[in-house]
């Protein structure tokens, strides 16, 4: 079968390697489409502490079930799914309190285990055991289905975080996360959300959706706020957060912080002000299913984030535009 392969960092190409065969009690996958997530590219750049050489990347992926093991009854030939990233262990404190994705023992699709950018998957049974692979409604497509672990993702992040109607959140970042967020706290009656992005194209891109009721480009545009979301690898500077952040504010780290934003002199300031900080890293199966129902109901319209859509071979292309800003949600079709 075709299956793009991170080879080693910066180095993409299109294979041709076996294809998988369904796993005892588990099942087969036909791709339809596989995001790109920012994290692939920074991956495919820069490596990360999950990824494991060579892989084949991708963990926003949609398809069609071909093959069922006979032990297997919850999915059947034909099923549009969304196979979620992860393979936790199922027996840890974690996962027995439907934490997975702070299982230590998790496999990552597209990091440590084959993702999906390949014409088929195979997914373990211990997958469908715990969740991570749901039906697409009827009314959701494969293309938008991609995007229901992201959205879980930005899910998990709000799960965190205390948000009255009054908040006034701030996202810095307005990439499709930056935009999902901001649907997400709109659609919870948050009175205030504002997102900054820096990229006049992107910023653009983001108005032109209204995803937020207001965007900014640079911080100094705003004065204060309670919340405050970082979905880029972007920190702020301690002096700026001290005047604008109020007290009782709450942080919400979603990304990893890039190396030069890296500082610890804001930490005093979380003690004199009583700020609350939290992290969010990927997402449970729980947040998945939240993810599709938002979808279905039309409360999340995280379609119009999709604005390319490449074939394999140009899969290259496709990362480059990625890391290049100029888009939102870049698909692979397979
Ligand atoms: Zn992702
Ligand atoms: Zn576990």
């Amino acid at each position: 079968m075709k299956a793009i392969m991170l080879v080693e960092p910066g180095k993409l190409e299109v294979i041709n390697i076996p294809e998988p065969v369904c796993p005892e009690n588990g099942m087969l996958v036909k791709i339809a489409f596989c995001a790109i997530c920012s994290t692939d590219v920074y991956m495919f750049r820069r490596g990360h502490r999950a990824l494991k050489y060579p892989v084949v990347p991708g963990h926003e992926i949609s398809g069609t079930v071909i093959k069922v093991s006979h032990e297997s009854n919850a999915f059947k030939v034909g099923d549009r799914v969304i196979v979620g990233p992860g393979i936790n262990c199922g027996a840890c404190q974690y996962c027995l309190s439907a934490r997975e994705n702070l299982c230590p023992e998790i496999k990552i699709l597209g990091f440590n285990h084959p993702g999906g950018m390949a014409e088929y998957l195979a997914v373990p049974a211990r997958m469908i055991d715990a969740g991570w692979i749901r039906k697409i409604p009827d009314n959701v497509t494969l293309e938008e289905a991609t995007l229901a672990e992201p959205l879980a993702c930005c899910i998990n992040g709000i799960e965190k975080l205390d948000i009255a109607r009054r908040s006034k959140v701030l996202i810095i970042g307005g990439g499709p996360i930056g935009c999902l967020f901001a649907w997400l706290l709109r659609g919870d009656n948050c009175k205030q959300v504002i997102i900054a992005e820096k990229d006049p194209r992107r910023r653009s891109m983001v108005e032109e959706l209204r995803a937020a009721h207001e965007t900014i480009d640079d911080l100094k545009e705003i004065d204060t706020f309670d919340v405050l979301i970082l979905a880029c690898r972007y920190f702020p500077d301690a002096e700026w957060l001290s005047t604008g952040l109020a007290k009782e504010g709450q942080i919400l780290l979603f990304s990893g912080t890039e190396e030069e934003f890296l500082n610890t002199s804001w930490i005093r300031l979380v003690h004199y002000n009583e700020w609350k900080v939290f992290g969010a890293y990927g997402c449970r199966p729980s947040q998945l299913e939240k993810a599709l129902v938002l979808m279905k109901e039309g409360l999340v319209p995280a379609r119009k984030l999709i604005d390319n859509c490449f074939s394999p071979e140009d899969i290259n292309e496709a990362f480059g535009l990625v890391e290049s800003n100029n888009c939102l949600k870049v698909l692979i079709k397979f």
